[in-house]
């Protein structure tokens, strides 16, 4: 089985309810954790993308589920877990 792995990146946050400057993060940083995943057949020639499922399946075809895209120049670090 792939190791599970933590990837930390910087996300693009949006949030109605902050509708003053006052309130923005100036960045929002957030924690991935899961099992990196090939890409998926999505249409690109070349994919700027790390793919990693929060969930995966032990005794099913579809192994795996609840996969994030992050764009890899967003990513700051990937670790093994
Ligand atoms: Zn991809």
């Amino acid at each position: 089985m792939k190791p599970v792995v933590v990837v930390l990146w910087r996300d693009a946050w949006y949030d109605a309810s902050e509708t003053r400057a006052e309130d923005w993060d100036s960045e929002c940083l957030v924690k991935t954790t899961g099992w990196v995943r090939p890409c998926p057949p999505h249409g690109h020639e070349t994919c700027d993308a790390l793919h990693i499922a929060g969930e995966r399946f032990p005794d099913s075809k579809k192994e795996y589920r609840s996969v994030t895209h992050v764009p890899r120049v967003l990513v700051i670090s990937v670790r093994k877990e």
